[in-house]
C-alpha cells in the first residue's frame, strides 16, 4: 500500500504512526511544510524504512515562511523529493499571493538547478497558475498534483505536461474529483491520503486508510480489480522513482 502525501509530523504520536507504517509494509512520501521541520521529520524515516521526506514550504504559509528559503536550498542536496509546495488562490490566502508566487518560483528554481526532484504539489483554486511555472521551468523534475481539483481543461493540460496525480480517499467524496480521476492515466496515479489533515469518517486520515481508494479507483476505471489496481500502484512507484533517478535509463542500456 502507497500513501504518497502524508504530514507525519502532524500526527499527535508520529512513532505510532511509523511503527504501523512500518508493520504493514507501506510505502510513505512524509511531506513538510516548512524546511525548519526537515530535520526532525526525515528523522522519523529510519534507514531500511519504506518513507521517504519531502523537503516543503506550504503555500498557505508562505508569507511567514519566506525566510526559510536558505534552509530550503540547503537541504535539498539531502533528498530526492520536495513537498508540499504550490500555490493556494482560496481567498482567505490570496492575500499573500505574491509570496506564494515568490517562494514556488524560487523552489522550482532550485529544484531545476539541482536537476529535478519528485515534487508533491499543491494547486487549490490555482490550477491553471500552478500549471503556468511548472511550463515555464520544465526542468524541475516530475510534479505530482496531490488532490487535484482543477478544471477538466487544467487537467488535461497537466497530463500534457507530464503531471502525475496523487489521489486519496476524502478527494474521492465529491463527484467532480471522481470525473477527473476517470480522465487520468492510470500510469500515472498514486493513492494518498493527506493526513491528518484530511478527514475519513470525521476522523483525521491514517496512512493506512489510502487502501480506500484503491476499490474507488478500480470502480471509476472499470475491467479492473482491486487487487490489480493496487499492483498497478506499486508499479508506478517503481516507474516513477526509476526514472527520477535515471536508473531506468542505464537499466535500459544494459539490456
Ligand atoms: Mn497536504
Amino acid at each position: 500500500m502507497i500513501d504518497f502525501h502524508v504530514h507525519l509530523d502532524l500526527y499527535p504520536d508520529p512513532e505510532m504512526i511509523v511503527k504501523e507504517i512500518a508493520k504493514r509494509g507501506m510505502y510513505v512520501l512524509s511531506v513538510t511544510t516548512t524546511p525548519s521541520a526537515w530535520k526532525g521529520t526525515s528523522a522519523l524515516a529510519t534507514s531500511g524504512s519504506r518513507i521517504r521526506t519531502a523537503l516543503g514550504l506550504h503555500p498557505q504559509i508562505a508569507h511567514e515562511r519566506v525566510g526559510e528559503l536558505p534552509l530550503f536550498d540547503l537541504h535539498l542536496r539531502e533528498t530526492m523529493y520536495v513537498g508540499e509546495i504550490g500555490l493556494d488562490g482560496g481567498p482567505e490566502f490570496k492575500q499573500h499571493w505574491q509570496a506564494q508566487v515568490k517562494v514556488f518560483d524560487h523552489i522550482l528554481n532550485a529544484c531545476s538547478l539541482a536537476g529535478g526532484r519528485i515534487m508533491s504539489i499543491h494547486s487549490r483554486r490555482a490550477a491553471s497558475a500552478v500549471l503556468d511555472r511548472l511550463a515555464a521551468v520544465p526542468g524541475a523534475g516530475t510534479p505530482i498534483l496531490h488532490w487535484f481539483s482543477g478544471g477538466k481543461r487544467d487537467l488535461h493540460r497537466a497530463i500534457t505536461l507530464g503531471c502525475w496525480f496523487s489521489v486519496g480517499p476524502a478527494m474521492l467524496v465529491s463527484e467532480k474529483a471522481r470525473e477527473l480521476v476517470r480522465d487520468m492515466p492510470r500510469d500515472r496515479v498514486l493513492t494518498e491520503t493527506d493526513g491528518p489533515f484530511a478527514q475519513i469518517g470525521g476522523k483525521p486520515a491514517k496512512p493506512w486508510d489510502a487502501s480506500g481508494a484503491i476499490a474507488q479507483l478500480a470502480e471509476l476505471w472499470g475491467g479492473v480489480t482491486e487487487e490489480e489496481t493496487q499492483r498497478l500502484m506499486h508499479a508506478n512507484l517503481r516507474h516513477l522513482v526509476a526514472t527520477a533517478t535515471g536508473r531506468e535509463k542505464s537499466e535500459q542500456e544494459h539490456q
